[in-house]
C-alpha cells in the first residue's frame, strides 16, 4: 500500500466538489475518510461508472486497514513478513518486554507487538507514545519496517 494521506485519497474520489457528501469539497471528505469520520459510500458520485474503479479502491483500502487505532498505527499482513524489527525497535515494546530488546522469546506480557506465526500480532496500542502521556510524534515502527506493512495514518 503506498503512503496513506488525505492527498492520496483525494485522488481516488471524483474531485468534483459537488458537495453532495455535506462536505464543502472532495479534499474536506478525503481528510475525514483518513480520520474514519465518514465512509467511503457516503460519496453518492463513486456508485457512478466513471468513478466506480477509484470508490473500489477506496473501499479495498480501508478494508485492509479496519479501524484504526488512535495512535494512527495500521499494519498491512499481507506485506508483513514476520521479521520482528518492530518488535525491537518499538522503544516500548522494548521497555515492557526486556526479552523483546534481545529478539528472544517474547513473553505474553501486555507488550504492544509480537510475531505470532511468522506475522506481527498487535496486542496493545493503548501503549504506544503517540497515545500515552506525554504523547510524542513516534514513527520508529513505521521506519523499521522495511517492507512498508506498518504505516501511521490519520495525524
Ligand atoms: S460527494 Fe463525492 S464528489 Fe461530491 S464533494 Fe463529496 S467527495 Fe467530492
Ligand atoms: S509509534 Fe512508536 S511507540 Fe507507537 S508502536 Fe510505533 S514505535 Fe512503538
Ligand atoms: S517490521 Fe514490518 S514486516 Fe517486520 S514484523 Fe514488523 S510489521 Fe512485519
Amino acid at each position: 500500500m503506498t503512503k496513506l494521506s488525505a492527498f492520496t485519497i483525494y485522488k481516488l474520489l471524483p474531485k468534483t466538489n459537488c458537495k453532495k457528501c455535506g462536505e464543502a469539497t472532495c479534499m474536506a471528505f478525503a481528510t475525514k475518510l483518513l480520520n474514519q469520520e465518514r465512509k467511503v459510500d457516503e460519496c453518492p458520485l463513486l456508485e457512478e461508472p466513471k468513478y466506480k474503479k477509484g470508490g473500489e479502491q477506496l473501499k479495498e483500502i480501508f478494508s485492509k486497514i479496519g479501524k484504526v487505532h488512535p495512535s494512527g498505527v495500521t499494519l498491512d499482513p499481507d506485506l508483513c513478513t514476520g521479521c520482528g524489527n518492530c518488535v525491537t525497535a518499538c522503544p516500548v515494546n522494548v521497555r515492557l518486554c526486556a526479552e523483546c530488546a534481545e529478539g528472544g522469546p517474547l513473553s505474553d506480557k501486555e507488550i504492544l507487538y509480537k510475531v505470532v506465526d511468522g506475522k506481527l500480532k498487535i496486542i496493545n496500542l493503548d501503549e504506544c507514545r503517540r497515545v500515552k502521556p506525554p504523547k510524542t510524534s513516534c514513527d520508529v515502527c513505521e521506519v523499521y519496517c522495511l517492507s512498508k506493512a506498518i504505516k501511521i495514518v490519520g495525524v
